[in-house]
């Protein structure tokens, strides 16, 4: 056990904590009993606090053995393991984890904890929804739950952010693959408008699909955009799984910049460039699954501290109206704080863990260089100029929610009574 300052991938908020690295459930139950402030962490990849506890004692579980995948791809895996320890034995094999987000340096239990989403959620749902069972340990010990055995902790657990016991092992169902390649079609919009008319009609022929948005435009060209997709389903299997790209990582939407050198002027070069340098429409071409799905980070470090410390504004606003929302188009003019990075994607059904994020409609990524607390309560405008209307805040990405907010995120209906 040691004290260490902690916090999230966005380096906003950090808090001293004790850190107990345990390897047993017994150890966990113990900590557990024994601390009235204790939170799980997998790899801090949450932008937020979500992973932390001022004062408190933070547990890290190292239970990560991965277990053999049988011929249905069902394999059980220790929930300290990370996806990227997963990928490396399934990809090989012919498997998929059946939903993977924009990094692969996550570990199983904190992608069932935040009931992560990756390109594919208006197919394929949340990761939660590929579980058969999982252990989870509470004070009492450990116990094995699933959609029939308790199936309340069950549920309460898949978007619950760790706080109904820490998860330890997973029995997860992968996702057959013939090749460890995707044929990307990419096709340039003009404003939000049209993109996201294109993804309300168009996303039901793709399996994974993803929109980076150009936030520093305005009027006729506001939320110009560049629309990624692939549809495995008309994949050829003529690409072999050990092809020429093991795991290549691509430099795409990866920002190592200080903070300084985040402004209006330079992200609005680099949107310029990265709009112009993008084809107006191609279609089928060949990418890795590593470069594809996990464009931004590859290594298991903390950020690098030259990094711009990052807030993260992310909502999911229902279908009604289907039409760009308020809620959306608002965040869009922050004025000086610019987002340098904006990624839109449509959601499919919501899990029935009445925390999860997702819902169907739209969810809207906006990464802005955090300077100052005058950012935070800026952040929180538009929010208050255009209500949520049913919408919900991601907690694993968010670092402004304040006393309170939070209290429209789970409607009755959703709570568990
Ligand atoms: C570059 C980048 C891209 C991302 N892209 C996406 C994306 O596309 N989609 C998406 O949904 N998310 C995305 N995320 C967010 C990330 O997937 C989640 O924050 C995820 O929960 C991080 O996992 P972790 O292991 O680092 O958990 P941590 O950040 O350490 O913890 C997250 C939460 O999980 C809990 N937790 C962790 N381990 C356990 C356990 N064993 N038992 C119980 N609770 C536990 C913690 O208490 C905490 O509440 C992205 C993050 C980054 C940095």
């Amino acid at each position: 056990m040691s004290r260490v300052t902690l916090c999230g991938w966005g380096r906003t908020s950090p808090s001293v904590a004790t850190l107990d690295d345990v390897s047993s459930e017994s150890e966990i139950a113990i900590a557990l009993a024994s601390s009235r402030a204790i939170i799980a962490r997998g790899l801090g990849r949450s932008y937020g606090d979500a992973a932390q506890v001022s004062g408190g004692t933070v547990l890290r579980s190292r239970i990560g053995d991965i277990g053999p995948i049988d011929d249905q791809g069902v394999v059980l895996v220790g929930a300290g393991a990370s996806l990227d320890e997963l990928l490396s034995e399934s990809i090989p094999q012919g498997w998929f984890p059946p939903v993977t987000p924009g990094t692969r340096q996550v570990t199983i239990g904190g992608a069932i904890a935040a009931d992560v989403h990756g390109k594919n959620h208006h197919v394929d749902g949340s990761f939660a929804r590929h579980v058969i069972e999982m252990r989870i340990v509470t004070p009492g010990g450990g116990a094995t739950v699933s959609p029939s055995v308790d199936p309340e902790l069950f549920l309460a657990t898949m978007g619950g952010m760790g706080l109904t016991g820490v998860i330890t092992a997973v029995t997860l169902k992968l996702l057959r693959i013939e090749t460890d390649q995707v044929l990307v079609d990419t096709q340039r919009f003009p404003n939000l408008d049209e993109v996201m008319s294109e993804m309300t009609h168009g996303d039901e022929n793709f399996r994974y699909s993803v929109a980076w948005v150009d936030c520093m435009t305005r009027g006729a060209h506001l939320g110009r955009s560049i629309l990624t997709a692939v549809n495995t389903r008309a994949q050829t299997t003529s690409n072999l799984l050990h092809s020429s790209h093991p795991h290549r990582r691509g430099s795409r939407f990866l920002f190592d910049a200080p903070n300084g050198l985040l402004n209006p002027l330079t992200i609005r070069a680099f949107n310029e460039a990265w709009f112009r340098s993008s084809p107006r429409l191609q279609l089928a071409k060949p990418e890795s699954i590593s470069s594809f799905f996990h464009p931004s980070t590859g290594s298991r470090l903390e950020p690098p501290v030259r990094s711009p410390r990052i807030l993260q504004y992310r909502s999911a606003c229902p279908k009604v109206p289907a039409t760009p929302c308020a809620e959306h188009r608002t965040p869009l003019i922050f004025g000086p704080f610019a987002s340098f990075l904006a990624v839109l994607k449509r959601f499919g059904p919501s899990s029935p863990g009445p925390l999860s994020f997702p819902m169907p409609g739209w969810t809207l990524a906006l990464d802005l260089a955090h300077r100052s607390a005058s950012l935070t309560r800026s952040a929180r405008r538009p929010r208050r100029d255009g209500p949520l209307g049913g919408g919900r805040i991601y907690l694993a990405k968010d670092a402004r929610l304040s006393r309170g907010e939070d209290e429209g995120h789970v409607s009755p209906a959703r709570r568990i009574p």
